[in-house]
C-alpha cells in the first residue's frame, strides 16, 4: 500500500484530458501490472486560483488530502487576500499541510530577491499554521539553506518535494534535523532518468525512514512513461528504482515510506 505524497490531479485532467474521477477507476485495472491505485492521494493547490477545486477534490473523495501555497513562480502576482485565502484553506479539515511554496531559480532567474522574501514570509506563515510544510526548491541551494537556518524549524514536519538537487544539497537538507525539523525527502520518476544519477545518488544518502513517494504528477512521469502525462498509478516504478537504490526488497521500501507518511502527514 502507498500514498502519492504529491500530485496535482487538477493539472493531471487538463494535461491528459481524463477527468480525476475516470483516473481513479480506471487505476485499479490498468492492463500494466506496476501501474496500481494508491490508497490516497495528497493534491496539492499552489496556485490561489486552484484552491476552491482542490477543497472540492478534497471532500468529494475520502481519499483524497490537500496542502495549500503559492508556488514561487506566482512571485510577481501573489496579493495579501492570496494569502488570507490560504490561511482560510489551510483551517479545512481535509487539508494535511502548507505548501508548496519556496524557491525556483530555474524558472525565476530575474526574480530572486522578491522570491527570497516571499519563501521567508510563507515560511513564517507556514509554521505559524503548525501544519506540515512541502517546499520546492530549485538552483536556490545557499538562498535556501539561509532562510532556513534562520527560522525557528523545531518540532515542524518538512517535505523536502521532488528532490532534484546535489548529494551535498541533500545531506545539507537533511542536516536540518540538528535545528529540530523532521526531514522527509521526496523523490519522483525522475529516479528512473538515465541521466539522473545525482538524484539516485541523492537518494542513497536518505535514511529509510525519511523517504517519501511522489509523483508530482502531472510533471516527471518515470520512464518507460516518461515524456507522457504521470500520475500516481505510476509510483510502483518510482519504488522500484529507490529500492534499487537502497539495495533492498521493494515490500520493505513501501513499509517504511508509508509510516513515513504516517508521521509527516498524520495520513
Ligand atoms: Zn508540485
Amino acid at each position: 500500500m502507498f500514498i502519492d505524497t504529491h500530485c496535482h490531479l487538477d493539472s493531471y485532467e487538463q494535461h491528459s484530458g481524463e477527468a480525476v474521477g475516470d483516473l481513479f477507476s480506471r487505476l485499479a485495472h490498468d492492463p500494466d501490472q506496476n501501474v496500481q491505485a494508491p490508497e490516497a492521494y495528497i493534491h496539492v493547490a499552489c496556485d490561489p486560483a486552484d484552491f476552491e477545486r482542490a477543497k472540492e477534490l478534497s471532500e468529494k473523495y475520502s481519499n483524497v488530502y490537500a496542502a495549500y501555497g503559492i508556488h514561487p513562480e506566482y512571485v510577481l502576482t501573489e496579493t495579501a487576500e492570496d494569502e488570507a485565502r490560504m490561511l482560510e484553506y489551510l483551517k479545512h479539515p481535509k487539508c494535511v499541510a502548507c505548501g508548496e511554496f519556496g524557491l525556483d531559480y530555474h524558472y525565476g532567474a530575474d526574480t530572486k530577491a522578491e522570491q527570497v522574501k516571499l519563501f521567508e514570509r510563507h515560511l513564517e506563515l507556514g509554521l505559524a499554521s503548525k501544519k506540515p510544510l512541502v517546499l520546492h526548491l530549485r538552483e536556490a541551494n545557499d538562498e535556501a539553506l539561509a532562510v532556513l537556518h534562520n527560522a525557528d524549524l523545531s518540532g515542524t514536519n518538512i517535505h523536502v518535494h521532488c528532490f532534484t538537487g546535489s548529494p551535498e544539497f541533500c545531506s545539507q537538507m537533511l542536516d536540518l534535523g540538528t535545528q529540530g525539523a523532521n526531514i522527509f525527502v521526496g523523490f519522483t520518476g525522475i529516479v528512473t532518468f538515465k541521466n539522473a544519477q545525482n538524484v539516485r545518488d541523492a537518494a542513497a544518502l536518505v535514511p529509510m525512514g525519511q523517504m517519501l513517494l511522489e509523483t508530482d504528477a502531472p510533471y516527471m512521469a518515470p520512464v518507460p512513461y516518461r515524456g507522457k502525462p504521470c500520475h500516481s498509478g505510476y509510483i510502483p516504478y518510482i519504488a522500484q528504482a529507490l529500492a534499487q537504490v537502497k539495495q533492498c526488497p521493494v515490500e520493505e521500501l513501501y513499509r517504511a515510506c508509508r509510516e513515513n507518511t504516517r508521521r509527516c502527514y498524520m495520513i
